[in-house]
């Protein structure tokens, strides 16, 4: 079903993520007017092969996950015969945003046009890859980029974790909680994490911080058996057996088309909002999940925050 090109909805939304679904299903139980715009369903854990943190679900693939996801949201979807109100564009991508006089303007990579009174941001991020020999081929063979998903699966192992900032630290040190050592290897000799975080898990007895160490190689068989990394003062190398690594190296957000748009954007990319109503400094744009300056990230994290800007959106949109 396609919007007619001069109606004005309640709302459109950007993304089918857990943030982006979870936005559907309430905007559709509310009554708005919505379109949901995705690229694909279920979002980035899609590719882990056994979640055990979707609580209610002790074991789920990402794929099962995104399977479900996308089979809830469509038990709302509008057909001919069915009057209800959302309409789903997908496989599209939204390509630009544009705001005018309140009314929120999105193309779609299809080439159809959107027009709404609110929009709803939730196109996620991308994790920044390891750029080192062996990463790709290891990923989810003991390479991860999420210890609070995978951690426990590590128990009792000697970990490496890549990155110094205060998400490196912070891996580390749920790490330390069943590992059996943690190094963590940063490329530089500046750790970006807070002092007092660096201090704290640098003092575990099982914790060991290598600076100037640029991972060059993951090595393995079957799965993760170490890597390798060059010391960038003095291009010695070295190799060092691990059972697990761990890359916390930055995200990536996915909000190149808002960059046209004044104040949404961190001088990270990522979109800022008031965390009690997930607002941003534009009226009428809100936006939940990785793609927005919040501190953690996980599944659950990103549904409640999309619940929460529907519920704004909803009285913004009819209450005010
Ligand atoms: C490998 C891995 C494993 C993980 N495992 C777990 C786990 O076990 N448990 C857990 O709680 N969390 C896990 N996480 C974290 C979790 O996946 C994220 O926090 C969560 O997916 C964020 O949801 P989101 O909806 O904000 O964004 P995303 O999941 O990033 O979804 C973004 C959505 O937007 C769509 N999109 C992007 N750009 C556009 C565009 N221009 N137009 C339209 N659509 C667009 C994408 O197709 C996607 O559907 C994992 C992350 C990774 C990388």
């Amino acid at each position: 079903m396609t919007q007619a090109q001069n109606d004005i909805l309640d709302l459109i939304i950007i993304g089918g993520g857990p943030a982006g679904v979870t936005g559907g299903i309430y905007a559709a139980r509310k009554k708005l007017k919505t379109v949901l715009i995705t690229g694909e369903f279920g979002g980035q854990s899609n590719v882990s092969p056994d979640i055990q943190n979707w609580i209610g679900t002790p074991h789920i693939s990402g794929a099962d996950l995104a399977k479900n996801l996308e089979k809830h949201l469509r038990e709302y979807e509008s057909t001919e015969q069915n009057e209800t109100t959302l309409i789903i564009e997908h496989p599209s991508l939204a390509a630009k945003v544009e705001k005018t006089n309140d009314i929120f303007k999105v193309t779609t990579s299809n080439g159809t046009e959107h027009n709404a009174k609110a929009l709803l941001y939730t196109a996620g991020s991308v994790r920044r890859k390891l750029p080192a020999k062996g990463a790709d081929e290891y990923e989810h063979k003991g390479l991860t980029y999420c210890a609070t998903c995978d951690g426990p699966l590590f128990t009792g192992r000697d970990l490496v974790v890549i990155g110094g900032g205060d998400a490196a630290f912070e891996t580390a040190a749920q790490l330390l909680e069943y590992a059996k050592s943690v190094t963590l290897l940063n490329r530089t000799d500046k750790l970006s994490a807070d002092a007092v975080t660096i201090e704290k898990v640098s003092a575990h007895p099982n914790m060991t911080v290598i600076t100037n160490a640029d991972t060059t190689e993951v090595l393995g068989d079957a799965m993760v058996t170490g890597v390798k990394y060059k010391n960038t003062e003095t291009a010695e190398e070295h190799s060092l057996e691990c059972g697990g690594i761990f890359v916390e190296i930055g995200m990536i957000p996915n909000t190149e088309i808002l960059k046209n748009i004044n104040d949404v954007l961190d001088t990270r990319g990522r979109i800022e909002v008031d965390p009690w109503t997930q607002q941003t400094k534009v009226t009428g744009l809100w936006a939940a999940g990785d793609c927005t300056n919040v501190r953690y990230h996980q599944n659950g994290i990103a549904m409640g925050d999309a619940t929460k800007a529907i519920e704004d959106i909803y009285s913004v949109l009819k209450t005010k």
